[in-house]
């Protein structure tokens, strides 16, 4: 079996549940449990009625409500028909009036717990749900929706919910796998789960990509299948490198290590439970569903393969970060003394700031930090062991790829393409890791960095006339 997650762009409206239901029902030999968000902006919308409503602002809540009733209405009426179409307004009809009843109590308490926040988030998943189920039984499929609520149970840490998964094994052993067995499609909530007493939680924003992989690892599944509106995991930003593509494969720890530079699709510790389980999880773009998207697995492929001798298939991608802060702490005293690089990082610590890159030398260190938070304060308290110069607006830069130190040549390659391309590099940081090169420049220099690296590593023609010449 697989699981199908669909994320909230792919099921906003009526093409793109059609869409769905067709990409699914062509999955149906592979026995597809689907795991499905609100719509785009659902959730949202929700929270903000939710809010309204305990700040006694009903009138804007209920305004907000009807605008999510008719966009379900809307799409339930153009999407389904006959006794689908009734099935899903019925439904409809009772959630929404439900949380009508919400808002009124919310604004007459003037208080909104997380636990009822919860409950306010809870129905743009249902809503989904609804739709999709109603959907595949019109187009003639063997499909039911299961309320997570039965199976994904979790502590009452209201909003961000630990799910509790030897009581989720047993619910998915009793509700989900037999009907798994009998090939019927089941379509379930992601996000959306239960404490032991079925009071409604959630595990946290965006965690129905984390409710496709609890669900997924409990049955085994074969592949794990995160749909969205990209073809995967891709080469840099497309934002600054037009020809940007997808990357084909890549591991866990490739995919863990550009998260930090938001550069993927998905959180990875959002599929921890398939990758402790070596399930595969695959991006696919549900726009373009015969695109081959991006397969995360938590083999390396080059711990078995040799790696080739000019890296180029040892590079996934080029990830970047802004708004970058670099921290350069110089003093005479750190030549042959202890003690130094203790004293300076007890002060970070003190003001729980956590330090990214950094590189030394015999009289200095230099490190860069997030943001400005407590920037002022952390020099001052420097400036007493050191001279320390605070430079704001820079960009880290990070090229990675598992076994980058095996490839010869990597970050000489890197460094020519940067100044062919007049960018400085300001700040080196490379062996800490296997699998990232990293660096530090200019912010400005970012549009001419991304570029001139990814060309020198990604672009078949520009590598090849190189060699053309040299040979
Ligand atoms: N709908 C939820 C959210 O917007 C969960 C998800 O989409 O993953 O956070
Ligand atoms: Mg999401």
């Amino acid at each position: 079996m697989i699981v199908m997650k669909f994320g909230g762009t792919s099921v906003k409206d009526t093409d793109s549940l059609t869409n769905v239901a067709e990409i699914v029902a062509q999955h149906i030999d592979n026995k597809p449990l689907v795991v499905l968000s609100a719509g785009a902006g659902v959730t949202d919308t929700l929270i903000n009625i939710a809010r309204k409503a305990a700040a006694t602002d009903i009138q804007s809540a209920l305004e907000n409500v009807a605008t999510l009733r008719e966009r379900h209405f809307a799409t339930a009426k153009t999407l389904l028909k006959g006794e689908y179409l009734n099935t899903v307004l019925q439904a409809f009809t009772k959630q929404f009036e439900e949380l009508d009843m919400l808002i009124k109590g919310v604004s007459i308490l003037q208080e909104l717990t997380p636990r009822v926040l919860d409950h306010f988030m809870s129905f743009g998943e249902q809503w989904s749900c609804l739709l999709l189920e109603q959907k595949l039984l019109q187009y003639g499929n063997k499909a039911g929706w299961i309320d997570s609520r039965e199976v994904l149970i979790t502590d009452n840490d209201f909003k961000n919910a630990t799910p509790l998964f030897d009581v989720i094994e047993n619910r998915v052993r009793q509700y989900i796998f037999p009907l798994i067995q009998k090939s019927t499609i089941v379509v379930t909530q992601g996000f959306i789960g239960a404490t032991q007493d079925g009071i409604t939680t959630t595990i946290g924003r965006g965690g129905s990509d984390y409710s496709a992989a609890i669900i997924g690892s409990l049955l085994e599944a074969r592949e794990i299948q995160i749909w969205t509106d990209v073809s995967g995991v891709l080469t840099a930003n497309p934002g600054m490198v037009p020809d940007a593509r997808p990357v084909r494969e890549m591991t866990f720890n490739e995919a863990a290590e550009l998260a930090y530079f938001g550069a993927t699709v998905l959180h990875p510790s959002t599929i921890l439970p398939a990758i402790s389980k070596k399930i595969p999880v695959r991006v696919l773009n549900s726009n373009r569903p015969d695109d081959e998207g991006t397969l995360i697995t938590a083999n390396d492929v080059h711990g078995k393969r040799t790696v080739q001798p000019n890296g180029d298939d040892v590079i996934k991608s080029i990830a970047h970060r802004t708004g970058i802060t670099v921290i350069r702490i110089q003093s005479t005293r750190m030549l042959m003394a202890h003690g130094f690089l203790a004293k300076v990082f007890e002060i970070f610590a003190r003001h729980k700031k956590s330090v990214d890159v950094i590189a030394t030398s015999e009289v200095g260190i230099s490190l860069t930090v997030d943001d400005q938070l407590n920037i002022d304060r952390i020099a001052n308290e420097l400036d007493d062991i050191a001279d320390v110069s605070v430079l704001p607006e820079k960009a880290v830069i990070s090229i990675v790829g598992e076994h980058l130190k095996k490839v010869l040549g990597i970050a000489g390659r890197a460094f020519t393409a940067l100044g062919n391309a007049g960018v400085n590099v300001e700040l080196i940081s490379h062996g800490g890791s296997e699998i990232n090169l990293t660096f530090v420049i200019s912010e400005d220099q970012v549009k001419d960095a991304l570029p001139a690296l990814h060309s020198e590593f990604f672009s078949k023609t520009t590598k090849s006339e190189g060699r053309e010449i040299s040979t």
